[in-house]
């Protein structure tokens, strides 16, 4: 080879390496990222929203793109395996047999068709952006208005095959150095002898953990209410809010089932004021959980008025924005997917005259939820007849002409089953009336928008996994380097030593890895961030992570060399 052609290719190389590696510069990151998901909306939500608003939506000034949405095995995606594509840039699996991954790659691909897990990649966990922003020095922020173990804040910060086994996952929240948690499932953190701080009930765990107690001594202030959020101090930094047992009440619903529950827009302008100290900046998930469960309801109240809370959250955020330098904070809008088919019409009404009127004046109406008018007929002390029904109805939802078909389904549902049902009841009595319609009481598979403030070029069309990628590359680093940094097979880590794993009470939270090489002996345990040697405790930089569908243990590259040199 004569010295011209080496010196080409070796400049070429360079060129790609540094093609590979350009979205590094500094100039082209941003210093925050703050991501807010209205959890099971899509565009007619949004249009029903900015009518009942009166005024455009904060996310009306920014930039439009498309998302698609499906899963690993569905056209239809379901939330975990949605949040999982958004958090780490991988399609999952979640359906009711097989698994509902959290963070976990799947065996296999049904969609995209033409892509497929390696052998070596099948159930390994994959890193998400607030574990790749951590390891970069950035603080990070979990707001949502569910139990924090359900599916969205739970894919940012936990790795399971089943969304289901909250104890797990909430286990794996506390351990993953989350610098700020607001949002409800205290009683996930206690344990199930234990009675929950400020309620009669007992926590929820199996695993004779008190986690509460965990983030006390990992130096966390914990609040429960939204006075304890307000007078926090300018010095706060790491802190867990707890403001409900499990989620907490739809916005609307506060004033009679949470008067102590902070609105979502509080809890995110806390949240940024707490982890805009740092200066390495931050990245930050808001999740506004119930817009779906409004739709599943088919719950138009619900629904809108839990969206106008999230846009009150979006202006703290694009406000926030607004007030730093250009360039440094980057606002990402979209739902996760889109839920109940909701279309402004519906079959027999005359769209010539559909005025909006029609569908405000039916929300304007209401006080309640459906959840909350089904709650508010459910706890009535010593049961409830036909008037009370009738006057209920009419005292929250504002009709005082219900059929007597819809009498008779709600006394029917109220009679024939325990909890449920009621909502799916109630939902549609008030949709009907404001000439909106519903195909489904689940998910669709519609596209759904992503709005962007920040961004130089907002992105076309996209798939919701390019959403990770974008935040991570805005943040400054590659997902994929951090798996291969967070989640190394142990028997590949240590396979100088003997490892065996614990997994007998791995249901129950428990269970734990052993590594024993010339009489040195550490343990792992499972969804922490530790590893104990010698009646010492070491931290490593992420989470031991079993997963039961490989049977392998995943745990940061790290913890070899800190074995090795103990
Ligand atoms: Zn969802």
């Amino acid at each position: 080879m004569n010295l011209p052609l080496v010196v080409l290719l070796s400049v070429t190389m360079l060129i790609s390496c540094t093609r590979q590696y350009i979205t590094r510069d500094k100039s082209e990151t941003f210093h925050n990222v703050i991501v807010l998901v209205p959890d099971g909306c899509g565009f007619a939500h949004m249009t029903v929203a900015h009518w009942y608003k009166g005024a455009p939506l904060i996310q009306g000034s920014m930039e439009v793109s498309l998302v698609r949405t499906f899963s690993a095995n569905s056209a239809i995606t379901g939330s975990a395996a949605a949040a999982t594509a958004f958090a780490t840039g991988h399609k999952t699996w979640e359906d009711s047999d097989k698994a509902k991954c959290l963070s976990i790659l799947p065996d296999t691909l049904l969609l995209p068709k033409a892509q497929q897990v390696s052998v070596g990649n099948q159930w390994r966990p994959a890193a998400t952006v607030l574990e790749g922003a951590r390891l970069a020095g950035k603080a990070v922020g979990l707001v949502a208005t569910c139990y924090m173990s359900h599916a969205t804040p739970a894919a940012f910060a936990s790795h399971w095959h089943s969304r289901d086994d909250t104890g797990i996952i909430m286990e794996q929240m506390v351990y993953q150095g989350v610098d700020v948690v607001f949002g409800g499932g205290l009683s996930y953190l206690i344990e199930s002898d234990s009675l929950i701080p400020g309620s009669g009930e007992k926590g929820a765990r199996r695993d004779g953990e008190d986690l509460y107690k965990v983030l006390m001594s990992r130096g966390y202030e914990v609040i429960m209410t939204e006075d304890e959020l307000l007078r926090l101090t300018s010095d706060a930094e790491k802190v867990w809010g707890m403001f409900a047992d499990r989620h907490m009440v739809h916005d609307i619903d506060r004033r009679l089932f949470g008067p102590t529950q902070p609105s979502l827009a509080e809890m995110t302008r806390r949240a940024i004021e707490i982890l805009g100290k740092d200066p390495d900046g931050f990245f930050l998930l808001v999740e506004a959980s119930q817009v779906d469960w409004a739709s599943h309801d088919n719950d138009l109240v619900g629904m809108v008025t839990d969206y106008l809370a999230f846009d009150n959250a979006v202006k703290v955020a694009v406000d926030f924005a607004k007030s730093q330098p250009e360039g440094r904070t980057l606002v990402l809008v979209f739902p996760d997917h889109d839920c109940g088919g909701l279309a402004m019409g519906d079959r027999g009404i005359d769209y010539y005259t559909f005025r909006p009127e029609r569908m405000v004046d039916v929300i304007k109406r209401a006080d309640l939820t459906a959840e909350g008018v089904a709650r508010k007929m459910r706890t009535e002390s010593g049961g409830i007849d036909t008037e009370r029904i009738k006057e209920i109805i009419k005292r929250h939802c504002g009709i005082s002409d219900l059929t007597s078909e819809e009498l008779k389904s709600i006394e029917g549902t109220l009679r024939d089953t325990a909890n449920g049902g009621l909502n799916e009841v109630i939902g549609p009595i008030l949709s009907k009336r404001a000439g909106i319609g519903w195909t489904t009481f689940g998910h669709t598979g519609n596209d759904v928008p992503m709005f962007s403030y920040g961004l130089e070029r907002s992105p076309k069309v996209i798939d919701n996994t390019q959403i990770a990628r974008l935040c991570a590359e805005k943040l400054g680093f590659e997902l994929d380097e951090v798996t291969d940094r967070l989640f190394v097979d142990a028997r590949y880590l240590f396979d100088d030593a003997a490892v065996t794993f614990d997994t007998s009470g791995v249901h129950n939270s428990t269970g734990q890895l052993i590594v024993e090489r010339d009489g040195k002996r550490a343990i792992f345990p499972f969804f922490k961030n530790i590893m104990i040697i010698e009646n010492d405790t070491v931290s490593l930089e992420g989470l031991t992570v079993y997963s039961l569908k490989a049977d392998k243990v995943f745990l940061p590259e790290q913890a070899r060399r800190l074995f090795d040199a103990f």
